[in-house]
C-alpha cells in the first residue's frame, strides 16, 4: 500500500502546545532509536474495517516524522479467510460459522502464509520492526523472527471473558506466535492468556480528524453528498460534490450507493438513525432493524439507515454476503409502513477516500448514531461519531465501554439483545434534543482528549524506542 507522509503539526490547533511538544519529542526519540530501520505493518485488507482505516492515517504521520513506515497487505483465498474469520469470531468468544479449526485448516493457513512470505521477505531486513495485525498474518511471525526482525503482534479483537471459543482460537494461534517478542492490544483482557504482562502494551486506537472520514464538512456539503449518492432525497438535481482526499488533493463524489428501500429516500429534514458497519454477525444489523422497527414510534418521523460496504468490497470478510442477505430477509418481513422507514445501503468501495467522505456525511447528518454490536474490539465507528459530537446509543461491550460512560458521552445498552431498551434509548434522544446535544458535546470533548492520533503516536513511538 502506498502511504503518504503527513505532518503531525496539523494537529497542533486541536491538541495544544503541551501535547504537541510531547509528540514531537517522542517522534525524535523513536527516530533516533530506529536508526533507519523500517517499521512494516502487515494486515489482510486494504480497506473496509477499523484496521485499514487506522493504518491509512496513522502511518502517514509516522512517515511524516521521517520514519520509514510501510504497509503490506497479504492475500489469501476463500478457504483461508473462512479460517481466519473463524479465529476472529473465536477471539470474540463465539463459534463463527461453526466450522472446524483442525489439521486441514492449519495446513491451508500455513500454505497461504508461506506463499505470502516469499513477497514479504523481499522487503524485510534484520532489525526491522514488524507489526502483524490480527490473526490473518500471525503465521508470518516465525519466519520474520528467524530473519532477525523484531516482531510485534497487534491484536485488535478480543473478549472480556474467555470461554471455549476463545480457548479454541488461542490454541490455533499459539504455535504461530512463537516468534513474537511483544504484543499490543486495545484492552488488557485481549492479550493472549500465556503472554507475559511485561511484553504486553495496551494501545487503544485513534482517529484522524483530517482524513476524508472525519474532516470538517459543511451542512451544505453533507446534504449534497447524501443527496448525490441517494441516501437522502428531495428529488432535485445535485451538482458536483467535492471533498479533500487523504493526500490533500481535491476529490469528487462520483459513485452512488446501492440502496434497498420501499419508496423514496428519507427526506432531508427527517431525523436519521444510522449504523455504519461491516456486514458481520457481531454488528447485529438485524437486531438494529428489529429494535428500530418495533420500538421506535413511527410518529417520531425517524428513518433508519444501515450502511455497510458493498459485499465484494472487503477481501477478508467472506461472511458479508450471508449477513447482508439475512438483513434483507428481515427487512422484507417488516410491515410495509415500517419497511419504508428502514433503508439498507451498500457503499461503493472502489475509491476509499470517496467512500470515507460518504460515511463522514452520513455520520454528520445522523440525529442518532447507533452501534448495537454483540461484541466489539474497540469500535472506531463510535469514536468517529464522538468526534462529530453525535449522540450515540451503543452496546456496553469491548472497547465501547472504554469510550463512553453511560449518560455522560452517550447511552449504553447493558444487554445488547434488549431491543425494547434499544428503542427506548433512541426515542429518548430523538425527543430530547437538549440532552442529545449535551451528550454529543461531551463525547466530542472526550474524543479530543483521548482518541486523536498524537496519543497513539506517542505510545507507538515509546514502543519502537523500547521505552514503553
Ligand atoms: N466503515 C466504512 N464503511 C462501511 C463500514 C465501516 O468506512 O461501510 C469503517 C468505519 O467508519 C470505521 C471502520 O470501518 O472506520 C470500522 O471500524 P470498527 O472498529 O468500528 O469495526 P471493525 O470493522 O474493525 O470491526
Amino acid at each position: 500500500m502506498q502511504v503518504q507522509a503527513a505532518d503531525i503539526a496539523r494537529l497542533a490547533p486541536l491538541i495544544g502546545v503541551e501535547r504537541m511538544e510531547t509528540v514531537e519529542h517522542v517522534a525524535e526519540v523513536a527516530h533516533a532509536a530506529l536508526a533507519g530501520r523500517a517499521v512494516i505493518n502487515i494486515n489482510s485488507a486494504a480497506a473496509g474495517g477499523g484496521v485499514a482505516e487506522m493504518l491509512t492515517s496513522l502511518l502517514s504521520y509516522v512517515r511524516g516524522a521521517g520514519i520509514d513506515a510501510r504497509w503490506l497487505v497479504i492475500s489469501g483465498d476463500h478457504a483461508f479467510f473462512e479460517t481466519t474469520k473463524r479465529i476472529h469470531h473465536g477471539l470474540y468468544g463465539g463459534p463463527g460459522d461453526g466450522g472446524p479449526l483442525g489439521e486441514f485448516e492449519r495446513r491451508h493457513y500455513e500454505q497461504v502464509l508461506h506463499e505470502n512470505a516469499n513477497e514479504v521477505m523481499a522487503v524485510v531486513r534484520r532489525g526491522d520492526v514488524i507489526l502483524l495485525h490480527d490473526p490473518q498474518p500471525a503465521g508470518l511471525a516465525r519466519v520474520l523472527a528467524a530473519a532477525g526482525a523484531r516482531v510485534i503482534w497487534r491484536c485488535h479483537v478480543g473478549c472480556d471473558v474467555p470461554n471455549e471459543w476463545t480457548r479454541r482460537a488461542w490454541e490455533f494461534l499459539r504455535p504461530y506466535l512463537d516468534g513474537v517478542s511483544e504484543y499490543v492490544v486495545s484492552l488488557p483482557a485481549f492479550a493472549p492468556p500465556w503472554a507475559d504482562p511485561a511484553g504486553v502494551t495496551v494501545i487503544p486506537p485513534s482517529i484522524d480528524p483530517f482524513s476524508p472520514k472525519n474532516q470538517p464538512m459543511s451542512r451544505r456539503t453533507v446534504h449534497m453528498t447524501l443527496g448525490y449518492v441517494g441516501l437522502v432525497g428531495d428529488g432535485s438535481h445535485r451538482p458536483d460534490v467535492p471533498f479533500a482526499r487523504c493526500d490533500g488533493s481535491p476529490g469528487r463524489i462520483n459513485r452512488h450507493a446501492d440502496i434497498l428501500q420501499t419508496g423514496p429516500p428519507p427526506p432531508p429534514e427527517a431525523p436519521l438513525v444510522i449504523q455504519v458497519s461491516r456486514w458481520d454477525h457481531q454488528k447485529d444489523m438485524e437486531g438494529v432493524i428489529a429494535g428500530f422497527a418495533e420500538h421506535v414510534d413511527p410518529r417520531l418521523g425517524a428513518h433508519l439507515v444501515l450502511a455497510g460496504p458493498i459485499v465484494t468490497g472487503v477481501a477478508d470478510d467472506p461472511e458479508a454476503r450471508v449477513v447482508l442477505e439475512q438483513c434483507i430477509v428481515r427487512w422484507r418481513q417488516l410491515p410495509h409502513a415500517e419497511r419504508s422507514r428502514v433503508h439498507l445501503a451498500c457503499l461503493p468501495m472502489a475509491d476509499p477516500d470517496e467512500q470515507a467522505a460518504i460515511v463522514n456525511a452520513l455520520q454528520r447528518h445522523a440525529r442518532v448514531v447507533v452501534q448495537k454490536s454483540l461484541a466489539e474490539g474497540f469500535g472506531l465507528t463510535v469514536t468517529e461519531a464522538m468526534w462529530k459530537a453525535r449522540p450515540i446509543v451503543a452496546s456496553a461491550v469491548g472497547g465501547i465501554v472504554d469510550q463512553i460512560i453511560d449518560g455522560e458521552h452517550g447511552l449504553l445498552l447493558g444487554d445488547p439483545g434488549d431491543l425494547a431498551g434499544f428503542g427506548r434509548a433512541i426515542s429518548s434522544l430523538l425527543t430530547d434534543p437538549q440532552e442529545a446535544e449535551r451528550l454529543g458535546r461531551n463525547a466530542q470533548l472526550r474524543a479530543t482528549e483521548e482518541y486523536l492520533g498524537d496519543r497513539h503516536l506517542v505510545q507507538y513511538g515509546l514502543l519502537f524506542a523500547g521505552a514503553h
